[in-house]
């Protein structure tokens, strides 16, 4: 595949992310080249995450818009990955006819031999089996491949320095939203001992920042040579690692936060304080609904024993406005929940039905869009200015922040973590930008605080993966603004 120039676009969460570092691996391994510029690609692949709708009308939109670039270069391959692929399956094809190949999450290995078939003019597709009720089995050989890409592959993470790592896959929740259950199947926690070795390696290669990855990562659970592991335990061993500075996991579910983890905060320095734990709404009835299981009064239970254990840990959310059924007082409570426990940031998404899941099959989408639209803003005000006064109350503080690289935004309010925005992947667009002053060397640098908060200030670029001090000079709802502390 010496011929091959392929550019990924993705969208989604840290997990598809992950998949393209996957991806890129395994493309790398047949020879293919990965280009940050889709106009050199001759194969455009779309790793896309199924979970709201508007993540995936990007998706077929830009693919349509694609039709004239195909008609001038017949060559050219379409492939359409990751959570869409294995939800339409074979039907992907029908809904956008240019794609050429679909590929399953956990089919990230086949890529190499169905591009070839592709590129001989056969439309190619992998994916994984169906779930059933009964069970769970057949996810056995694409989890052992995908290991052998995870182990195998090269620091190159999220930002430099910065490695994501999968303890668990799949998941059994069924919250009665989501498509995660059907399209990555049952949850499978990967032994301790094989992610100990990933995150050492990557502690080899450089990285000081590590983030474990599981759609309910504190669901985590495995057994190795008669002894039983759970999430604490493994951050506790993760934290081991030589050159480790921080140590993040995500996403957390409000029903498997305990005691042991909530210690974690207080007894792995490592550990960020810093934990996203979904409550998707504030009203008991909306959650029942929602299959949850837990109420509003357990979720705050399960924040003040993680403030308990360490009083500064920033708590962030998601929350789903406008799921069926919801009514005023409901959205009232939800509001009500972010007033009292003052999330650190949340994402606020519109509900909207997803083909195979229970809300779909059972519930009417009976909230009027504008009305979803309008619960959406105040509710992202309400949080916003929550996070504007606890940001201005950092003003004047030195935090220390770990450098992802060049702001993308440069000067502006920056929501970096947008779900429904394509990242290329690299990030080769963004590439280092220049202050107007003409400072030489001196770029627009962004970084996290150990509460994840974003924060910008002007720095050589190479400072990129290292943890700087910074003083806060200034605050928005999304971004700290700072100066770099030198010494002397
Ligand atoms: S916990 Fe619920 S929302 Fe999260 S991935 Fe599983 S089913 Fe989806």
């Amino acid at each position: 595949m010496n011929d091959v120039r392929a550019h990924l676009t993705v969208y989604g969460c840290q997990m598809n992310r992950l998949d393209a570092e996957l991806v890129a691996e395994r493309l790398r391994r047949s020879g293919a080249r990965i280009v940050a510029d889709s106009a050199a690609a001759n194969v455009l692949l779309f790793l896309t995450c199924s979970v709201r709708a508007h993540a995936e009308d990007r998706l077929f939109s830009n693919i349509g818009a694609l039709g004239a670039r195909k008609r001038r270069e017949p060559d050219l391959v379409i492939g359409v990955l990751g959570c869409t692929a294995q939800q339409y399956g074979e039907d992907l094809r029908r809904k956008a006819p240019l794609v050429d190949v679909v590929c399953g999450p956990g089919r990230l290995a086949d890529l190499p031999a169905l591009l070839e078939r592709a590129r001989r003019g056969q439309p190619a597709a992998a994916l994984d089996p169906r779930r059933t009720p009964a069970g769970a089995g057949g996810f056995d050989a694409s989890d052992r491949a995908l290991d052998d890409l995870e182990l195998g592959r090269p620091l190159g993470g999220p930002s430099p320095g910065h490695a994501y790592v999968t303890v668990m896959r799949g998941c059994d929740n069924f919250c009665a939203y989501c498509v995660v259950p059907q399209v990555r199947g049952p949850e499978r926690s990967r032994p301790p001992s094989v992610v100990l070795a990933e995150v050492c390696g990557l502690g080899d290669a450089g990285a000081r920042r590590v983030t474990l990855l599981g759609q309910a990562v504190n669901k985590y659970e495995a057994e190795e040579n008669g002894r039983r592991w759970d999430l604490a335990d493994l951050l506790a061993a993760t934290a081991e690692m030589p050159g480790l500075a921080r140590l993040e996991f995500i996403t957390n579910h409000p029903r498997h936060v305990t005691e042991r983890l909530a210690a974690v905060f207080r007894d792995v320095p490592a550990v960020a304080p810093y934990l996203h734990m979904p409550a998707q709404a504030g009203s008991d009835a909306v959650l029942a609904r929602m299959k949850r299981g837990y109420t509003a009064r357990e979720y705050e239970g399960r924040v003040a024993m993680i403030r308990q254990a360490r009083p500064d840990v920033a708590v962030a959310s998601d929350f789903i406005v406008g799921f069926p059924g919801e009514t005023e007082a409901d959205f009232d409570a939800t509001c009500d929940m972010v007033r009292r426990l003052r999330f650190s940031g949340a994402f606020v998404f519109k509900y909207s039905p997803r083909p195979g899941t229970y809300a779909a099959a059972h519930y009417e989408d009976d909230v009027p869009a504008r009305e979803k639209r309008r619960r959406n803003q105040v509710l992202l005000d309400l949080v916003q200015g929550i996070a504007l006064e606890d940001n201005r109350a950092l003003v004047g503080k030195t935090v220390p922040a770990f450098v992802e690289g060049p702001s993308p935004h440069p000067h502006l309010d920056v929501d970096a973590e947008e779900p429904a925005r394509g990242e290329d992947f690299p990030r080769g667009p963004y590439g280092p930008r220049r202050r107007a002053e003409g400072n030489s060397g001196v770029v627009q640098l962004r970084a996290r605080t150990p509460h994840n908060r974003i924060v910008v200030f002007d720095g050589p670029a190479d400072l990129a993966g290292c943890i700087v001090p910074v003083r806060i000079v200034r605050a928005s709802a999304l971004t700290l603004f700072g100066e770099r502390v030198t010494a002397g």
